[in-house]
């Protein structure tokens, strides 16, 4: 049983469509490469869309009725949104989840030092990587200093054309016998990702040299670091000491990429998950009078767990449900663990592409592959289905349904063969409140690398997808 290639099927106004949306993506991501942008943009698209703020309504005591759209953030780094539907909230609602997290290198608490006259970030890697992708490619730095004073500074430094960039070198070929036989896992230590920012030493006070009785032009120790942190108090003004309390996150630096000579897909940074979160987001803005209240959670730490106020298995999602039916309705707690009970869930994350570089990790019969639209896992997990969200027939029946009447083209798929590894999403948390949660998303290659590569057609059926999933259930 082979599932249909969704190309095949668009007519030349259909791949318009496709095309048309997949370069929104294309911006999106290019522009929001961390939890903060995209949260940022996606208030930004919600205002648009005629949200308010969850808080304002809050403040002003105001009500909440079918049709009303809201939104709240979680400390920056994740966002709720409602449209609230014609049913009792009681009566549960439709989610679409995803997160917005990615894989990279964050910098350390104390990470500025300067060795050998070169001025040097150390990091720490966030999430799965293969250290030896990171290095000797171009790099950006986005993030957040918290200054004592309650200000925040927004860095971004690499994204510009005529910005610079900075990474970390790699041994040079010439001198990398012994590393070439290394283990891949040991080729690059994750303590020696270090992010080359700067080269030129501050000029010496004259009296300095004097004292050190040195020649004038010989640098005073650290003086590449003093001559750097004098344009970050300039640019910024911030000091050295205000990386104590900052979120810098180095990503690859530069927009994504129309991928293929045919252009039927796209090369970027950070699919893993904002293909998944970036469709949600926009059926849920665009969806219109639906029955049950729509919902989707975009939020962070995924990949490193769904742990902390910011990750899936924080309370933000479950209060902001309780203030909204406080807003529409008497609130009791019954009510909202019949919301839970009641509610339908779509838990979107990246599946592996079938890869013929690598055919023999996968099984061809129930791997994912570009083109045949949006990946339903009924299950994913490691080692006999280990800590699976592992979805009901029923459930998969009703979605079969839901689907094929909207016609979207949709597949199943497991991560891999069986044993040979395996992965998480957020859907077994949701799954905790006793509602239909199943794993979706979209088929992704490389993932996890700098540069990850997803099918245009399965984000345009996906989207599809969802918007079918917010009007139908
Ligand atoms: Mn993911
Ligand atoms: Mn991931």
């Amino acid at each position: 049983m082979e599932r249909p290639n969704a190309w095949l099927k668009y007519s030349e106004e259909d791949k318009k469509n496709v095309f048309d949306f997949a370069e929104k993506y294309r911006r999106f991501i290019s522009d929001c490469k961390t939890e903060r942008e995209c949260v940022k943009a996606a208030v930004a698209l919600a205002k648009e869309h005629g949200y308010e703020d969850l808080a304002d309504v809050i403040a002003r005591g105001k009500s909440l009725k079918a049709g009303d759209k809201v939104y709240a953030v979680n400390m920056g780094k994740a966002i709720v949104l409602f449209h609230i539907g014609e049913e009792p909230l009681e009566n549960g609602m439709n989610i679409l989840g995803a997160h917005i997290d990615s894989p990279r290198l964050d910098l350390k608490q104390n990470p500025l030092y300067e060795d050998a006259g070169q001025v040097l970030l150390d990091t720490h890697y966030y999430g799965g990587i293969k250290a030896y992708q990171w290095v000797a490619r171009p790099m950006a730095l986005h993030g957040v200093v918290a200054k004592k004073d309650g200000s925040v500074v927004d860095i971004c430094i690499g994204e510009e054309d005529t910005d610079p960039v900075v990474g970390i070198s790699d041994l040079l070929i010439h001198l990398a016998g012994e590393q070439m036989n290394k283990k891949a896992s040991q080729v690059i230590d994750a303590e020696d990702l270090n992010i080359l920012v700067g080269s030129i030493p501050e000029k010496a006070e004259k009296k300095d040299t004097e004292e050190a009785g040195d020649n004038e032009n010989r640098p005073a120790a650290d003086a590449a670091k003093k001559y750097l942190l004098a344009i970050l108090k300039d640019k910024y003004n911030i000091e050295e000491e205000d990386f104590l309390s900052a979120e810098i996150e180095a990503v690859p630096a530069g927009a994504a990429r129309d991928f293929g000579i045919d252009r039927s897909m796209i090369m970027g940074y950070g699919h893993d998950d904002r293909v998944c979160a970036y469709p949600s987001l926009i059926a849920q803005l665009e969806v219109s009078n639906p029955k049950h209240t729509a919902a989707c959670i975009l939020v962070d730490k995924e990949e490193i767990g769904s742990v902390g106020a910011t990750g899936m298995h924080s309370r933000f999602f479950e209060n902001m449900v309780a203030e909204v039916i406080d807003r529409t309705t008497t609130f009791s707690g019954l009510k909202l663990r019949r919301c839970f009970a009641n509610s339908n869930m779509l838990s979107s994350d990246v599946s592996a592409a079938f890869d013929p570089n690598y055919a023999s990790v996968s099984e061809k019969k129930n791997s994912a592959y570009f083109g045949r639209g949006m990946v339903f896992n009924k299950y994913t997990g490691a080692r006999g289905k280990s800590g699976s969200n592992d979805a009901s027939a029923e459930y998969m029946g009703t979605l079969r349904k839901v689907m094929d009447d909207s016609n979207v083209y949709y597949q199943t798929a497991e991560l891999g063969k069986v044993n040979a590894g395996g992965g998480g999403t957020i859907a077994y948390i949701l799954a905790n409140y006793g509602m239909n949660v199943i794993d979706s998303g979209i088929a992704v290659l490389n993932m996890h690398a700098p540069d990850e590569i997803i099918s245009k057609a399965d984000l345009y059926e996906t989207y599809k997808g969802y918007e079918a999933f917010l009007k139908n259930m």
